[in-house]
């Protein structure tokens, strides 16, 4: 986990805020987590459009239809620091999570990004065979903090482990706590106490790389103030020296 403060200007942010702003016609909410979006997820796709089905893909691929400045910001960024980046031809685009702070606390739910898994790679790489950890070189995760105010993300560093799709293999420490909203859990064996945090400040860039934790947007940061908590994601996989970064 490696925080790079003011990866972005306070200029950069608040043009993205701008983007977001001017864009709201365009937000969608997800019913299970009450944040929005802005943009195409396929782990939003998947939670609220097709839940339980496998066949929600074509669906995310239909709606890849955004292309924000933002979004090319960070690609430009991201090569400047690391190596040559590039967008997906296939998949989208990074783009905007969007918190409320004072309506829920459902956004703040523990879970693991296995997401990242699950996208059809055969697209833009064809000779990917489901392969994950053979094919790629090295997996990222960067959340890029746009908006003002305290803004964390808690994490439990033991849960280090694989990302996977199969909901059949170990989890680690403790299975209730994925989705698990707050801090009480169900198990009464759970050992999952201590939860570390990160505080971010607006312009960070939050990078986890090779590393599956259980983690979720900082609880703390539903503080009920009438603002909203803004983010850009990206997912990066390294092939051949390139990153490829998607949604
Ligand atoms: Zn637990």
């Amino acid at each position: 986990m490696e925080l790079i403060e003011n990866f972005f200007t306070d200029d950069e942010c608040n043009n993205a805020l701008k983007e977001v702003d001017r864009n709201q016609d365009l937000w969608t909410r997800c019913q299970e987590t009450h944040m929005y979006i802005l943009g195409n997820s396929l782990l939003r796709t998947q939670k609220l459009e097709h839940k339980g089905k496998k066949d929600y893909t074509s669906l995310y691929l239909s709606k890849n239809i955004y292309n924000f400045e933002t979004s090319e910001i960070l690609r430009k960024k991201l090569s400047d620091i690391f190596f040559e980046t590039k967008f997906c031809k296939h998949l989208s685009q990074p783009g905007f999570q969007i918190v409320k702070r004072n309506e829920s606390e459902r956004p703040s739910v523990w879970h693991y990004d296995d997401i990242i898994m699950s996208y059809p790679f055969d697209l833009d790489f064809p000779d990917y065979e489901n392969n994950f950890y053979e094919y790629f070189e090295d997996f990222y995760i960067f959340t890029l903090m746009l908006s003002e105010g305290e803004s964390s993300f808690d994490y439990f560093p033991e849960t280090d482990s694989k990302y996977t799709t199969d909901d059949n293999i170990e989890t680690p420490i403790c299975k209730e706590h994925i989705n698990l909203v707050g801090d009480c859990c169900v198990n009464p064996n759970c050992s999952l106490k201590n939860f570390q945090t990160i505080n971010y400040t607006k312009g960070s860039l939050l990078i986890q790389k090779n590393e599956r934790m259980l983690h979720r947007v900082g609880n703390r940061d539903i503080d009920g103030q009438d603002s909203f908590r803004i983010t850009i994601t990206a997912y990066g996989l390294v092939k051949n020296n390139i990153m490829y970064i998607f949604w």
